[in-house]
């Protein structure tokens, strides 16, 4: 018997929508089971008021939401430049300013008329400091943050609170950490530019690199590190290097914030569920074969948009979420080879 070509048709949409279904519900059940989480940080303590107190600045109005090239940009890198300096990280290059150039090629642009295809951005920069390790100082840990974001739109201001003022005020956090308790590794801190752009900083740092790929021992990239009702984060990469998940689930187990491992495989396996290797500036350094681990919470109703405001971030969360990230950083720089 051949059935009627329609009835092929509806049968095959139904499989692969069973499919998904199926795929999607498994993944969730996947990683549904939260690494232990201690009932309070036992981990190094940040100081909290300097942490909230970065993000307030850098998603102040007066930042413009800091969008590549412009002004509030400009102030954004001040900010670093003063907040690098006070924590006396040494520059990574001949500055902490990694100046770079690159041209955004817009799909809007091509389908809208009067907006532009091409746009160059001849100014961008990354800011790049370093603590010297002392048993592998060859051995490089970057721990990354971007710190541009969608700047100004139709008139409307969007701060990027979260996205992301937390993750460059975080990094800060685990500098200062580091600055009081020397690393083995050399901890490199970088804010990128760029990263709405296409992780244009990420890339430019890596094609810039005054020393072999082998020698980056790992990159920890955190992106929208404060924004969550339900004291859960997602830590992306142990797909690919397993064997920093137990790493990651030691620090989990002295800490408060419930961790999951996931976001980092493929979503023909996983349904619905986003995969996001290639999401943020860690991206980059996977295809460069480096390691790494995200750190970033579950899209949520402020994500670029113009609510992304400081008034909008959970500040006990988010300082909890920044202990737990120096200790997943001291855990690493101890155990890592
Ligand atoms: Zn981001």
């Amino acid at each position: 018997m051949k059935l009627p070509r329609r009835w092929r048709i509806a049968i095959l949409f139904a499989a692969v929508g069973v499919y998904l279904l199926a795929a999607r519900t498994l993944e969730l059940r996947r990683v549904a089971l939260p690494l232990p989480a201690a009932a309070a940080a036992i981990a190094p303590a940040v100081d909290g008021a300097r942490l909230l107190d970065d993000v307030r600045t850098l998603a102040s109005a007066d930042f413009g939401g800091r969008r590549t090239g412009s002004e509030g940009s400009r102030k954004a890198q001040a900010f670093l430049q003063q907040r690098f300096a006070a924590l006396g990280l040494i520059p990574f290059g001949a500055a902490y300013a990694a100046p770079f150039s690159f041209t955004h090629a817009s799909i809007k642009g091509l389908l809208a008329h009067g907006k532009a295809y091409k746009t160059a951005y001849p100014a961008a920069a990354n800011y790049i400091g370093y603590i010297a390790g002392s048993a592998r100082p060859q051995h490089f840990i970057v721990v990354s943050a971007h710190y541009d974001h969608l700047g100004i739109k139709d008139g409307r201001l969007y701060p990027g609170a979260d996205d992301n003022a937390s993750g460059v005020a975080a990094m800060l956090a685990i500098a200062a950490w580091f600055k009081d308790h020397p690393p083995r590794h050399t901890i490199v801190f970088a804010a990128f530019d760029g990263e709405e752009l296409g992780l244009q900083g990420a890339r430019a740092f890596l094609a810039a690199l005054p020393f072999p790929k082998a020698q980056l021992a790992l990159d920890l990239n955190l992106d929208m590190v404060s924004h969550n009702d339900r004291n859960e984060i997602y830590v992306a990469g142990t797909r690919y290097t397993p064997a920093l998940a137990p790493l990651v689930a030691q620090a989990a187990a002295r800490n408060s914030v419930n961790v999951r491992l996931g976001h980092d495989r493929p979503q023909l396996l996983t349904g619905t569920v986003e995969d996001w290797t290639g999401a943020s500036d860690h991206g980059p350094f996977h295809e460069a074969g480096v390691a790494f681990l995200y750190f970033g919470v579950e899209d949520h109703a402020d994500y670029h948009a113009p609510s992304d405001t400081f008034a909008h971030i959970n500040p006990a969360f988010f300082t909890s979420v920044a202990n737990l990230l120096v200790d997943v950083a001291a855990t690493l720089d101890a155990h890592l080879k």
